[in-house]
């Protein structure tokens, strides 16, 4: 059993790994901290945390893992702050959606990655934000992407696999660049169409019109809309190489589109059509 594990941002992600390592049994004491302490407390009142830290070096005092759960555009700060307190026995770890941003902060921060840093990014989250969201199960069944670098130690590596086992994910390794290109595909791209489709019909003239007869399709494809906007901005821009390639494709791949309407084209878009399908069919049941 891990003795203290450390949870530096106690929103929805932090909060519900906390809550997962409870309902585990996997952890004597959760330690959490963050800028805002009625935050902190309303975690310890849903028996999220067990003991809250306002200040940042008594709350990773003898923790053997600290888990940094803020915002990517928080990560930096976050971080430059933990390098003047952490201990070298203490394992750190975080659950940024971007990768190489993280890895780049911690490099700055302590002047070089130290072995015991172990990047990570749980896929799994929901459109909600703060600890009031969080739920015990969120990880069951979902995957856990670490990216190590060369350096990072296998034993730091085994620990922070097995706190997220211990809570039901699946963990796979792959570098930070690899990461980084296929969530910008997979998850980063999705959310900013999303947020650009709504925002688009939102300022067309007959917008009371298309939202009250929006229907189920609507409702699916725009769901990640609702997701945090202050999230979602520091992830577009601590990813921007890797989104700027895959909205470039997309870009390109939309004009093929537009233009076999245009054309009257009905070959080109059954064909787009009929391979998406087949792929989300595939994907879907796998
Ligand atoms: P969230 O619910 O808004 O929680 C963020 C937490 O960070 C809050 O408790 C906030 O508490 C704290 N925080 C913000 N700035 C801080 C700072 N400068 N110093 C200390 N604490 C700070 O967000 P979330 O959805 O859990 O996301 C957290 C991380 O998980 C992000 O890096 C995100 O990319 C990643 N992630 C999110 C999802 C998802 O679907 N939501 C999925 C996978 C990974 P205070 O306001 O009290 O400071």
């Amino acid at each position: 059993m891990i003795n203290r594990i450390c949870i530096v941002g106690v929103g929805l992600i932090g909060g519900s790994l906390a809550r997962a390592l409870k309902s585990a049994g996997a952890c004597k004491e959760i330690v959490g901290t963050s800028r805002n302490r009625q935050h902190l407390q309303t975690a310890k009142d849903l028996n999220v945390i067990d003991r809250l830290e306002t200040s940042l070096s008594a709350a990773v005092k003898d923790a053997d893992i600290v888990v940094v759960a803020v915002p990517v555009g928080a990560m930096e700060a976050v971080i430059t702050s933990l390098a003047t307190c952490l201990s070298e026995k203490t394992v750190l770890t975080d659950v940024g959606s971007t990768k190489c941003s993280v890895i780049e902060a911690v490099e700055n921060a302590f002047g070089q990655v130290p072995t015991n840093f172990v990047p990570a990014h749980p896929i799994a989250g929901t459109e909600k934000t703060g600890v009031e969201a969080a739920v015990d199960d969120l990880y069951k069944g979902r995957r856990v992407i670490i990216t190590p670098v060369e350096s990072t130690s296998r034993d730091a590596i085994a620990q922070i696999q097995s706190m997220w086992e211990q809570v039901g994910a699946e963990v796979t390794q792959m570098t930070a660049t690899h990461h980084d290109e296929v969530l910008a595909a997979t998850s980063h791209l999705p959310h900013l169409l999303a947020y650009s489709l709504v925002d688009t019909l939102s300022h067309m003239d007959e917008k009371t019109e298309i939202f009250k007869y929006a229907a189920g399709g609507f409702r699916d494809f725009t769901r990640i809309a609702s997701s945090d906007p202050t999230m979602w901005h520091d992830i577009c821009l601590a990813n921007a190489d890797a989104m700027l390639a895959v909205l470039e494709k997309f870009s390109g791949d939309l004009k093929i589109l537009e233009r076999a309407i245009r054309d009257k084209d009905s070959q080109c878009l059954l064909d787009v059509f009929q391979r998406a399908k087949k792929s989300r069919d595939t994907f879907c049941n796998e």
